[in-house]
């Protein structure tokens, strides 16, 4: 039996950790389920890192690839032509969103922040245009150019410069809406803004918006209508601004469909994902529009590398999951699942105190908790404590107060969880909301 204590020290002597430490020495997964190393059982309403594991811990034909190629190849080159790899875009490219199903071609890469680097780079070379915006509540990576999107709270003010011509607007948080209004009546002034802000808050020279559909680590706040897109989507084509959508989070069928971006009928120029889409291993991609592929990327000319841009082991990986999500149908799972949660959380914020907003889109479901619900006082201990008490009872939530920001219980686990399991971690956190809103 591992010495839990001794690897605390440990940890603490050599590891650096820049998202929070949790004492449990995680073993082992299998599907909706993780386990610590005296064998205690935690249901994974997080899929450990905001999504990964969407396919579940240790599925059998992610494994099996992985395992296969690691004895052929485990990396390459990138400038080589290599058959995972290939393999990998033919699939992604038949489930792209909008106009980039069927033409669209795509660099991979290792995570999310790689992928939005490579996706702002596209942007800036087909444009030739530099500034970019984003919005409020964002979150795109953690290199220090992405932290000049961002728009949450103290990871954003650290100690380090801000990306120069790297702005922000307001997102569609209707419960708390920045511009006074009330959906519908608002006419979707969070959107509008976009072109006000092109207008007076750039220099005009705006190669991208980038945008999760649903920010992810920001809090959940989904937007009311597809009308909110198709207004963004217009003033991006109105001044050559070329609409990124980050579906790092929200992708892989989490929302219920293949993208949040279909489930609006969005259709973006260029888009991002990793996280899920690597079935527990380390994959990004950016995916752009074919025909805008700026002329020297085309050419292959040295505009880019991340030395395991395409591994390998990576796409096969990636491959392997894409089959899994049609296989499974997992959008169809997690739209089941996800209502299936819904109707337990909406019935909680009727009777509970301190369950302020319950934002759901599939299984991608962020539960605001409150101190007051006339005020909305934001109740980040209480949040936290849920967090904490669920853990001990065995159910792993996200929490954006233990890092990140905010308020909000977060609700993402695998796709592939049972029914079981849903209603086992539900009564959890219905049991645990009720005693946490004693202290209130
Ligand atoms: N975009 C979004 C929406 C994310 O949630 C994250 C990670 N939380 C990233 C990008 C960055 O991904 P990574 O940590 O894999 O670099």
């Amino acid at each position: 039996m591992a010495d839990v204590a001794g690897m605390m020290k440990d940890d603490e002597k050599y590891i650096l950790h820049g998202w929070g430490k949790i004492p449990i020495n995680v073993k082992y997964g299998k599907g909706a389920l993780f386990y610590d190393e005296n064998g205690k059982e935690y249901i994974d309403m997080l899929s450990q890192t905001a999504g990964v594991m969407g396919v579940g811990h240790s599925h059998p034909k992610i494994v099996k690839a992985v395992k296969d190629q690691v004895e052929k190849s485990t990396h390459v080159l990138t400038s080589f032509i290599n058959e995972p790899r290939i393999e990998f875009g033919k699939k992604l490219a038949k489930v792209a969103p909008g106009r980039l199903k069927d033409n669209s071609k795509f660099y991979f890469s290792s995570g999310g922040s790689e992928a939005n680097e490579t996706a702002l780079k596209l942007a800036m070379k087909a444009t030739g245009k530099k500034e970019v915006i984003s919005t409020y509540y964002s979150y795109h990576g953690g290199t220090l150019a992405l932290m000049g999107l961002l728009g949450q709270s103290y990871i954003t003010k650290g100690p380090w410069p801000k990306f120069p011509g790297f702005t922000q607007i307001g997102n569609a948080y209707c419960y708390r809406c920045m511009y006074g209004q009330t959906y519908p009546g608002c006419k979707f002034e969070c959107a509008r803004h976009l072109e006000w802000h092109i207008q007076y808050g750039t220099q005009g020279d705006v190669a991208a918006f980038i945008q999760e559909p649903v920010p992810g680590n920001g809090g959940h706040q989904v937007p009311p209508d597809k009308e909110y897109f198709r207004i963004i989507r217009e003033i991006c084509d109105k001044y050559g601004v070329l609409y990124i959508i980050d579906e790092v989070q929200t992708g892989n069928g989490r929302s219920g469909k293949w993208w949040a971006a279909d489930y609006f009928d969005v259709s973006p120029d260029i888009f991002t994902t990793a996280k899920a889409i690597g079935g527990g291993m380390a994959v990004g991609a950016t995916g752009i529009r074919s025909d805008l592929v700026p002329k020297d990327a085309a050419r292959e000319d040295q505009w880019h590398i991340f030395t395991y841009g395409g591994s390998p082991i990576a796409c096969a990986a990636g491959s392997a999951t894409v089959d899994v999500i049609i296989e499974e149908d997992l959008p169809g799972k997690a739209a089941r699942q996800g209502a299936r949660m819904t109707e337990r959380l909406t019935a909680l914020q009727k009777e509970s105190k301190i369950v302020g907003d319950v934002r759901s889109m599939g299984c991608f479901i962020g539960v605001e908790i409150v101190k007051d619900k006339k005020t909305k006082e934001k109740y980040i201990d209480g949040a936290g404590e849920i967090f904490g008490k669920c853990l001990d009872k065995g159910v792993f939530f996200g929490v954006s107060n233990m890092a990140g920001f905010g308020n909000v219980v977060k609700i993402k686990p695998p796709m592939t969880i049972t029914d079981e399991e849903t209603d086992r971690a539900m009564s959890v956190l219905e049991e645990t909301v009720r005693e946490v809103e004693k202290n209130v």
